[in-house]
């Protein structure tokens, strides 16, 4: 992808603030952050999205998440973290290079979330469980 801005980090063409690297994972500071550290671990090889993934290449990539996770909350000194990944526009994807956020959190952060839960409908859960598994074969 010659137009990524990601591929082009990964590549050293645009700076970054590179905190991990390996054979197939790069790992740098997110330059608009939600929280000091806040940091993105990315595949090198370019994929937009989790779906097109295979099984190795995510294990590659959340095999060095805990000790990133580790390191953030070590350099920060954040009592939480949030793990985030966004597939698609409609779920906050700006970069069309999958990564996975590592947003540092502390009490009264002014971060959050609009978690609005639903209540399924009567029927409506046994519904969607029969879809998901006939669409795990
Ligand atoms: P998304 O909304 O796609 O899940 O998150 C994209 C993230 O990439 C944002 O948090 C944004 O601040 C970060 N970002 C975008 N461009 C750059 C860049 O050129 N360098 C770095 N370090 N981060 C970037
Ligand atoms: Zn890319």
């Amino acid at each position: 992808m010659d137009d990524c801005i990601f591929c082009k980090i990964v590549k050293g063409e645009i700076p970054s603030a590179k905190v991990y690297e390996d054979d197939t994972v790069y790992a740098f500071l997110d330059i608009a952050p939600l929280a000091w550290g806040h940091t993105l671990v990315i595949p090198k090889k370019h994929v937009e999205r989790i779906t097109e993934m295979s099984a190795e290449e995510a294990a590659a990539l959340m095999s060095v998440v805990p000790k990133l996770a580790k390191a953030v909350l070590g350099a920060t000194g954040a009592k939480g973290l949030n793990v985030l990944q966004n597939n698609g526009a409609v779920s906050g994807q700006a970069v069309d290079h999958l990564h996975v956020h590592l947003i540092p959190r502390d009490a009264n952060d002014g971060l959050g979330y609009r978690w609005n839960a639903k209540q399924y409908p009567e029927g409506a859960m046994d519904k969607v469980h029969r879809k998901l598994t006939d669409a795990l074969g």
